[in-house]
């Protein structure tokens, strides 16, 4: 499958497959946690990345196969409400199952009303809120350059007027960038004004774009869910294991997931408890030496990350 993944388990959304209507690393943002690496499509133009009948082909394939889904997550290696066929997408997957669908964005272009429109018939949408400020903003998502933190939350404003299911916002915590009590007092304003039915705070747990971002220390994180009244995810998601396609290769499966986020050692083993460790070590390996991937040390962890530029 070229643009279904998973399922996938997720603690806010259950067993959740996922849908990833644009390129890799194509986004509007270049954030310094991105388990994906810096940005390498760096735009903020909408585009019809993909054919939509494409994409529903394979979500049909995709729910004769998977009976018991949570959620059809579009979300993919970057922002989606960059593809320009969004709205068309949603509508075909609602004509075609009564599972819910949510929406994973930075939340950048609901600063734009034909956007805004464009996903109403979502179930769940989950932005994100890492800053308060515009220089927070710039330092942490290093957002495109016309793309300013005010319009972004007037856009989450206007969004709450019109969308009548749910809004879950995620913040993503970094040491010594936005996990001060001041910085927090201000981020929790701002949800305020945008009302959301619930808030969840996260950590970089994969190795993130930038080697010098670092995970806050638990009790700053234990203050910030207090200020911000929110839910930790912190250090979850990273427990669950990805499903896998069984019928590909194990080599395929392996790439698969990495180029969607890192793994560590002890998880590639967990995916395959019919092969040994040793066939598996000897596997990353080869996959070592054909240059497609590479480990990385983070938070004393050894992981495997795809090397991009291979893409
Ligand atoms: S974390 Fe999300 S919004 Fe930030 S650069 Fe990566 S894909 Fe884009």
């Amino acid at each position: 499958m070229k643009y279904i993944y998973g399922p996938v388990p997720s603690r806010r959304l259950g067993k959740s497959l996922g849908i990833s209507p644009i390129p890799d690393k194509t986004c509007n943002y270049t954030c310094i946690y991105c388990q994906l690496g810096r940005t390498t499509q760096y735009t903020n133009s909408r585009e019809m990345f993909f054919p939509v009948e494409e994409i529903i082909d394979e979500v049909k394939c995709a729910l004769n196969q998977e009976k018991d889904i949570d959620f059809i997550t579009i979300v993919g290696e970057g922002e989606p409400l960059l593809y320009e066929g969004l709205g068309a997408l949603i509508s075909e997957v609602k004509e075609l199952t009564s599972t819910p669908i949510a929406i994973i964005t930075n939340g950048a272009l609901l600063s734009r009303d034909d956007v805004r429109k464009e996903i109403l018939e979502a179930d769940v949408v989950l932005p994100t809120l890492d800053a308060y400020s515009e220089e927070m903003f710039r330092k942490i998502n290093r957002p495109f350059k016309d793309i300013k933190l005010v319009n972004v939350i007037e856009g989450f404003r206007e969004f709450r007027k019109i969308f009548k299911n749910q809004i879950w916002l995620e913040i993503m915590l970094i040491k010594d960038m936005n996990d001060d009590v001041k910085s927090l007092k201000e981020i929790r304003k701002l949800i305020d004004q945008i009302k959301v039915d619930r808030v969840y705070i996260n950590v970089p747990i994969r190795p993130p774009a930038e080697s010098w971002v670092e995970i806050p220390p638990s009790n700053r994180l234990i203050v910030a869910q207090e200020i911000l009244k929110a839910e930790s995810i912190a250090h979850f998601e990273e427990l669950l294991v990805d499903s896998v396609d069984r019928e590909s290769p194990p080599f395929n499966q392996i790439l698969n997931i990495l180029k969607r986020h890192p793994l560590r050692n002890e998880q590639v083993y967990t995916l395959f408890p019919s092969m040994s460790k040793k066939e598996i070590d000897s596997l990353l390996d080869d996959m070592k030496s054909e240059d497609l991937i590479e480990p990385i040390e983070y938070n004393n962890k050894t992981f495997w990350e795809f090397k991009r530029s291979k893409l």
